[in-house]
């Protein structure tokens, strides 16, 4: 609704809800009640005034440019709130998901599918556990070593569900087996994002990006990197889809052999819009939870310091340890490339934008 003041009354066309552009009429401020709406109205204007002309005191007149690029501004928000309630209607963890944009007049994206969990590519199936544990307590009394003990794995969280395993070791939890309830502390991944996590449009041209509302302590859980999982050879086909529209959602599961990509271009969730960064604040780990097949493993982030509420959450998209950097790193000796998680595939150079100290110059 860009305004004409005529005398001294500022006049507003108000485009009605349920009515055609043409039945929009002119009203004075007094006769309009819609308080949200206008607030928002004068201050994109004041915005883009300063933007455009370095003043926030509106003109007699709006130029047709201005009052157009409000119209759009406006569009674009209800077109962002719809998607952000599609989002929540689809998301089943607690976590909730907000969508910013205050950058430029890009809309939510036109082909994204938001999923929870792994959707299962054709030919590829996911098999179920057969047995858990039967401890009385998995923390304090874990029998056999609980679920990670079966697999002569350790016992990836503490009391407070933080991950206490070096990056590259595998982590194994409660599954639908075991004699353990909800509230086993072995069960973590498996219960979903719980951060209230925004969508927001960075300033500084990486497209979207992922902060959380939040806190989040050292080592918690964050969220999983889900999508399509695809054959390494679809995922090569795909991929030279991808490279020329400079896209990087293939994520390769190479915990033990390279077979299996996961794919989360289109199908995916908050994690599709987590930007890299040289220097992230989130460490992958692979998980077996519901899916014992090594070559399967779930993608899961953990926090490698205190997050603080507001902070943009990174990964590195190609998480490369070299033997040198291992030995001088927090990284024990006996660490190995195979037991590396996985990272998305390399192909075309990339530049990197991350902007932190340690940066490599180039994604991949
Ligand atoms: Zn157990
Ligand atoms: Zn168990
Ligand atoms: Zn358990």
């Amino acid at each position: 609704c860009p305004f004409a003041p005529q005398q001294e009354q500022e006049y507003y066309l108000v485009k009605w809800r349920g009515y055609p552009d043409s039945e929009s009429t002119w009203e004075p401020r007094q006769n309009l009640k819609c308080v949200r709406i206008l607030k928002q109205f004068h201050k994109d204007l004041e915005r883009e005034l300063l933007r455009r002309h370095h003043r926030s005191k509106p003109p007699r007149h709006l130029d047709p440019s201005l009052a157009n690029y409000l119209v759009q501004k406006a569009k674009q928000r209800r077109a962002l709130r719809r998607w952000e309630q599609e989002l929540n209607a689809k998301r089943s963890h607690l976590g909730r998901i907000t969508v910013e944009n205050e950058v430029d007049l890009d809309g939510p994206p036109r082909a994204f599918v938001y999923i929870n969990e792994y959707r299962v590519g054709e030919g590829i199936t996911l098999n179920q556990v057969a047995v858990g544990c039967e401890c009385q307590d998995c923390l304090w009394a874990p029998a056999g070593g609980c679920c990670p003990g079966a697999s002569l794995h350790k016992f990836a969280y503490n009391d407070q569900g933080q991950v206490r395993l070096r990056a590259g070791l595998p982590i194994y939890e409660c599954n639908s087996r075991c004699r353990c309830g909800y509230d086993c502390p072995n069960r973590v991944v498996q219960k979903g994002i719980r951060y209230d996590l925004c969508i927001f449009r960075t300033a500084d041209g990486r497209g979207w990006g992922v902060r959380t509302l939040e806190k989040i302590r050292k080592n918690s859980f964050v969220m999983e990197y889900v999508g399509e999982i695809i054959t390494s050879e679809e995922a090569e086909r795909r991929g030279q889809i991808y490279d020329r529209q400079g896209a990087t959602y293939l994520f390769d599961l190479d915990y033990v052999e390279d077979v299996y990509t996961v794919d989360a271009a289109y199908y995916g969730n908050i994690s599709h819009f987590v930007n890299h960064s040289c220097d992230p604040n989130l460490q992958v780990y692979n998980v077996f939870i519901d899916n014992l097949d090594e070559r399967l493993p779930r993608i899961a982030f953990f926090a490698t310091r205190t997050i603080r509420a507001g902070e943009e959450l990174t990964f590195d998209y190609n998480m490369q340890v070299d033997p040198v950097d291992m030995e001088s790193t927090r990284m024990d000796s006996n660490f190995g490339l195979a037991g590396l998680p996985g990272s998305p595939k390399k192909r075309v150079r990339i530049e990197c934008k991350c902007g932190t100290e340690s940066c490599r110059k180039y994604l991949f």
